[in-house]
């Protein structure tokens, strides 16, 4: 293996566990091969990836594709990348993009959640030649960007300000960058990955792509071809339709018959949950609207729904407000009068609040509906399901079954990967699960690596408390009032802030209702769907107060993702484990996994360790930095057994006590 040339890296020294990843980078960019890492936090993994890449890059004309799930995994590369840009004085591009959605200046809240909309509307007005940032182009713009390496939220205030698109010029610039930060789905959702891959006319085989926080990997991508659909949508769509077409009404509510067949059949097996197949779907509704008065294909039944709700963005957009006599066409009549009728007396002009929040309601039924079918035609195995939770509403869904089938061809083309995370273990899981392994990619070594914390060990201690539980059978007001006692009894000893993760909002109700005053007069308690700023309010209000306690939940904002600063967490309590409900879903994966790899690979990839991962992530909130201090409780017996043991990191120095408040009180003592 090649030593590492640290010449771009720009601090000072290199942590342990560093290097070694640094060097297997290198080592991986240099032989074309796939880089599967468990990097501990604090192992300086950006930096680590991004300069033995970048470098190889600029050497042998590749361009850095630097993947992340979440926006806020964005502020770190291109802070590191400005950082090694200082200190190399080297003049490289590098350019933020997040989805055009979101980086244009005339999205509205629709088009941020529909993507197919939004590119019908932009394709349109690019088109038709009405759009004028998309019109007016500006080498100073482009200078900016290239020259400077900006964040996506300075870039697109740059770009809106001077009257440019923003994703246009991110784009352009994009086709001479040396560094591309964007999302997972630039490379993993076919249809962008090959429209961005064009525009910007790079080849799959000049890529090093850099996966960030990849044990998100999975799950995206079997989001990215999923959609469900609820029976209130079919039946919402079908009355806002009602007045625009007929025909289209009638389809609908034929649509809604196939739910309630589907409900029936549901209740004659005494079942909440039953398994569809992909053709049940397509030939019923083929069925039907062949006996239609205008008989039409499935096809153009998604196509005509999709048209209805583009043209509603468009309807009254440029009317003046006032009486609807002369003013409007007769669809938009139409559209008012149906909008009217369903709804309230109210609304009177196109220009209206109230009609433009109809409008948008409308819309998103009707391309729910439309994205729903048609997404539904995909030929990749998945598991679909119609659920009669609840009951009054039941749903339609789908989801891919085997992510491997998108990532596997694209680690075969490209030229190296890097796959990293604080919590990618076992990476032998994350190898199968991904297709990262030799029987699907030829000719291409697949190294799995599993570095230590750079940190002192007695930085970190980690406990299993004995006897507590949230396993199902042992669930009760007894085992409530226990969990909530030693939450109590191990507070007492921490000095500072602390959190405590439970596996689900019910079961921290459930928990939170035994606690003592003590605890309850310092808690900060995370709601189920908080926004953004109340998100923020909560982080800052445990940041600034000491001895603050956060209730949260484990899979949520507050233990993934956060960067908890200055060493805010000094105890972390993760409560049981979040495992799945037995679902139709979640039995099918784990057959699913079973049938490959046999039936111990299967409970483990389908069931337990995305509920372990989830534990793993809370728990690593608490340590950040060389200098920070954490005890972390994992409070479940079953960490202490097989097969939940076996799950950990090799690096987890674990103590199996009762009393894990004796431990806290050590631990702080030192
Ligand atoms: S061209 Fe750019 S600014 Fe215009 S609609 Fe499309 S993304 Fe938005």
């Amino acid at each position: 293996m090649t030593k590492t040339n640290n010449s771009y890296f720009p601090f000072l020294s290199i942590r342990a566990g560093q290097r070694e990843f640094m060097d297997d980078v290198r080592d991986s960019v240099e032989s074309e091969k796939i880089l599967i890492a468990h990097a501990p936090t604090g192992i300086g993994k950006t930096v680590a990836a991004l300069v033995p890449a970048l470098q190889y890059a600029l050497e042998n004309e590749k361009t850095v594709f630097f993947l992340t799930s979440k926006r806020s995994q964005h502020k770190i590369a291109i802070d590191t990348l400005r950082l090694i840009k200082q200190h190399t004085k080297l003049n490289f591009v590098a350019v933020d993009v997040t989805s055009k959605q979101s980086m244009c200046p005339r999205a509205t809240s629709v088009y941020r959640e529909f993507y197919s909309l939004f590119n019908e509307f932009c394709k349109s007005e690019q088109k038709n030649k009405r759009c004028r940032y998309f019109l007016k182009s500006d080498e100073e713009a482009l200078r900016r960007i290239r020259d400077d390496i900006l964040h996506v939220e300075e870039l697109c205030g740059w770009c809106a300000g001077r009257g440019v698109c923003p994703y246009k010029a991110a784009l352009e610039v994009a086709e001479r960058a040396d560094v591309v930060v964007c999302d997972y789905n630039y490379l993993f959702s076919p249809d962008i990955a090959e429209m961005v891959l064009e525009k910007i006319e790079v080849g799959l085989d000049d890529l090093i792509v850099i996966v960030d926080e990849a044990h998100n990997l999975p799950d995206r991508i079997r989001n990215n071809l999923s959609n469900t659909l609820r029976m209130s949508t079919v039946t919402s769509a079908a009355r806002e339709i009602r007045y625009i077409d007929r025909e289209m009404y009638g389809n609908l509510m034929e649509l809604e018959k196939i739910f309630t067949k589907l409900a029936l059949e549901a209740s004659k097996n005494k079942a909440v949950e039953i398994g569809v197949e992909r053709d049940f779907l397509l030939e019923e509704m083929e069925k039907v609207l062949r006996r239609r008065i205008e008989a039409i294909s499935y096809d153009d039944f998604v196509n005509t729904l999709q048209s209805i709700a583009e043209d509603l963005e468009t309807t009254g957009e440029a009317k003046t407000a006032g009486s609807t006599k002369d003013v409007f066409s007769a669809e938009e009549k139409r559209i008012l009068k149906t909008l009217k009728k369903s709804r309230d007396s109210s609304i009177r002009t196109t220009r209206s609040p109230r009609y433009k929040k109809e409008k948008e309601t409308a819309q998103r039924n009707i391309i729910n509906v439309a994205e729903f079918l048609d997404g539904w035609r995909t030929r990749e195995k998945c598991v679909r399901i119609f659920s009669l939770v609840p009951r009054e509403n039941p749903m339609l869904y789908f989801k891919l079954l085997d992510p491997s089938v998108i990532s596997a061809p694209i680690f075969a083309r490209v030229h190296a990967t890097i796959m990293m995370s604080g919590t990618l273990c076992p990476t032998e899981m994350y190898a199968d699960v991904l297709g990262a392994t030799p029987d699907r990619i030829k000719g291409k070594e697949i190294l799995m690596r599993e570095y230590r914390s750079p940190f002192p060990e007695e930085n970190r201690q980690i406990v299993v408390t004995a006897e507590l539980t949230t396993k199902y059978t042992e669930r009760g007001e007894e085992m409530y009032m226990k969990v909530a006692g030693k939450i109590s009894e191990v507070a007492k000893y921490v000095k500072g802030g602390m959190a405590v993760f439970f596996p689900s909002y019910a079961l921290l109700k459930d928990i939170a209702t035994y606690l003592p005053e003590d605890v309850r007069s310092r808690a900060l308690v995370e709601r189920r769907k908080m926004n953004k700023e109340e998100k923020n309010r909560l982080y800052e209000s445990l940041r600034d107060t000491t001895g603050g306690i956060l209730l949260a939940v484990q899979g949520g904002s507050f233990s993934e993702g956060l960067d908890y600063e200055s060493n805010t967490l000094k105890a972390i309590i993760v409560v049981g484990v979040p495992l799945s409900p037995p679902t139709l879903e979640v039995k099918t994966i784990e057959g699913y996994y079973t049938g490959k790899y046999g039936a111990e690979k299967g409970r483990l990839y389908g069931y337990l360790h995305p509920a372990v991962t989830k534990v793993l992530q809370a728990a690593g909130r608490g340590i950040r930095s060389e200098q920070d201090r954490c005890i972390v409780v994992l409070m479940d017996y079953r960490f202490a057994q097989f097969p939940y043991k076996q799950c950990l990191p090799s690096d987890y120095n674990v103590t199996f006590t009762d009393r894990a408040e004796v431990l806290c009180r050590k631990f702080f003592l030192t």
